[in-house]
């Protein structure tokens, strides 16, 4: 159900219909808008008697929502949903094209500060980098735990950047939300409902990576559990799926960008690294994910990638990147958007320059 209130409704009547809502046994999700404020319901098993909220002062309409996710969908929310790091200058889901970029795991203070610096003046707003590594193989690094997050937190303070880091269970996402400014839920856990539903109690947005063989609603059910708890920050990314193509590592599904803008206000973004596997194929990807509409790319950047302990072969040299940033630059000015302009001087923030 969708309660919509009227263009001239006040808050104190948004209040009173929640209130209304709660009382019922039922979750009030309130979505503000440009002109009017919608308010989502959920927990309903069947149908419930909407007379009552029907009369209350400000309500306009009360409507049926049709498909099975209601928060995630477009009939809930029309107006794209835009993830706001005003300490980054940064946002996802409006005209720029936000670029989050890094190593694929932290491996060391000197190795993330190297590649913090070089991604930070190519234009990247976002700073990604593992401190948890879901790996394949148990033998293979898992990643620096909070050592890894410390680490991050200071490439935060020393370059400004936002920082993205991966969180794979409950007790890792206690410590992600602590350190960093979104929490990345990554393809292995997309289905992982306990997870989903602790990163939907977290203030700290949530970038959802698509299952590594998860169909379009599959993915935004996935969406739906995190914003069911109340955390309504939710960013997608397409990262790839499995099919028996062989010569990438996975297949970058990129009609699934528009697919998922027809039905959602939710933003996404594309991972051509994951998407791809190889190096030489995510500058054409990434270009092809700006040039499909997607609202950001999340690239693994890594200052030595022949020495790095995952994902090397798929990981650019900064130069590389550098070049990436260029071009797809070109490709959003196309479609009247924008990708961040090199920086001489990645910002330094007042607080860490006051240290
Ligand atoms: C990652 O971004 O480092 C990662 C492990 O990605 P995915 O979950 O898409 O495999
Ligand atoms: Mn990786």
């Amino acid at each position: 159900m969708l309660i919509v209130m009227k263009s001239a409704a006040t808050e104190e009547q948004v209040r009173a219909v929640c209130e209304k809502v709660e009382k019922l046994g039922l979750r009030a999700h309130p979505m503000p808008g440009a002109t009017r404020t919608a308010i989502g319901i959920t927990g309903n098993k069947s149908d419930i008697e909407t007379g009552a909220l029907d009369e209350m002062p400000g309500v306009q309409e009360v409507i049926h929502v049709s498909k099975a996710y209601k928060l995630v969908s477009r009939e809930v929310k029309d107006e794209k949903t835009v993830v706001r790091f005003p300490a980054a200058d940064a946002s996802i889901g409006g005209t720029e094209v936000a670029v989050i970029a890094g190593p694929c795991a932290i491996e060391s203070r000197e190795q993330a500060f190297a590649a913090a610096e070089r991604v930070a003046r190519a234009g990247a707003k976002f700073f990604r980098g593992g401190a948890y590594k879901p790996r394949t193989s148990p033998y293979a690094f898992q990643g620096l735990g909070e050592e890894g997050l410390r680490i991050m937190a200071e490439v935060r303070d020393q370059f400004g950047l936002a920082i993205v880091t991966e969180a794979v269970d409950n007790e890792s996402l206690d410590l992600v939300e602590k350190y960093a400014d979104v929490i990345q839920i990554g393809a292995r856990n997309m289905q992982n409902y306990s997870l989903l539903k602790r990163a939907g109690r977290s203030r700290k947005p949530v970038l959802l990576k698509r299952g590594m063989s998860a169909t379009l609603d599959e993915f935004l059910m996935a969406a739906e559990y995190v914003m069911s708890e109340g955390n309504y920050q939710v960013i997608l990314c397409e990262r790839g799926v499995r099919t028996f193509a062989d010569h990438t590592r996975n297949t970058l599904d990129l009609s699934l960008v528009p697919a998922v803008q027809r039905l959602s206000h939710l933003p996404i973004i594309v991972d051509p690294s994951h998407g791809t596997g190889k190096r030489n194929k995510v500058t054409p990807l990434s270009r092809a994910a700006v040039a499909v509409g997607a609202d950001g790319l999340i690239v693994e950047v890594h200052p030595d990638p022949d020495k790095a302990l995952s994902d090397g072969i798929q990981s650019l040299y900064p130069e590389q990147f550098e070049q990436l940033m260029h071009e797809v630059r070109q490709i959003a000015a196309v479609l009247g958007r924008s990708v961040a302009g090199p920086v001489a001087h990645p910002a330094v923030p007042a607080t860490a320059a006051a240290r």
